[in-house]
């Protein structure tokens, strides 16, 4: 979704649930991190969190600019439009907004190479990120001499 598609539907919405026209600009902001959203009191602009749409869809896209029209629409109307506010949450409540972003999702972490260890004694198998000294490391089992079986490639240490 582009800036111009993103405004089209921040004025679609403005007009649908509020009966009133958004007559400023919404972009999109990938610098947000927590937040789904951010009302500018100073120029009145909406700034959006990408990622609302790509990690959540449209329907908690569309969430996030009800909330944060009821901060445009409320502060235009000479409220102060803060979230403690009676006035915003019978308005956000009324246009069935978001009160909060959901989590951004976690990051999936990168496939990396471990190196396995097995015990020339007992079998006992080990994985280390980094390649260990033979003449010093033993078995922490049963202190017998471990050799180097190759490279494993995993995201998370494999057991
Ligand atoms: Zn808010
Ligand atoms: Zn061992």
């Amino acid at each position: 979704m582009t800036d111009e598609e993103l405004q089209q539907l921040v004025e679609t919405v403005s007009l649908n649930y509020f009966g009133r026209p958004f007559q400023h600009q919404a972009t999109f902001n990938r610098r947000l991190r927590t937040t789904g959203g951010r009302y500018r009191l100073g120029d009145h602009n909406l700034e959006i969190n990408p990622r609302m749409l790509s990690e959540h869809g449209e329907t908690v896209l569309v969430g996030v600019i009800k909330h944060e029209l009821c901060h445009y629409h409320l502060h235009l109307s000479g409220q102060s439009g803060q979230h403690r506010t009676a006035a915003f949450k019978t308005l956000l409540a009324q246009v069935g907004g978001l009160r909060y972003a959901p989590a951004p999702a976690k990051p999936t972490p990168r496939p990396r190479q471990w190196q396995c260890y097995e015990c020339t004694q007992c079998g006992q198998r080990y994985y280390r990120a980094r390649r260990i000294n033979l003449k010093k490391m033993v078995c922490g089992r049963c202190r017998g001499r471990l050799a180097w079986q190759g490279t494993v490639v995993a995201a998370q240490r494999p057991q």
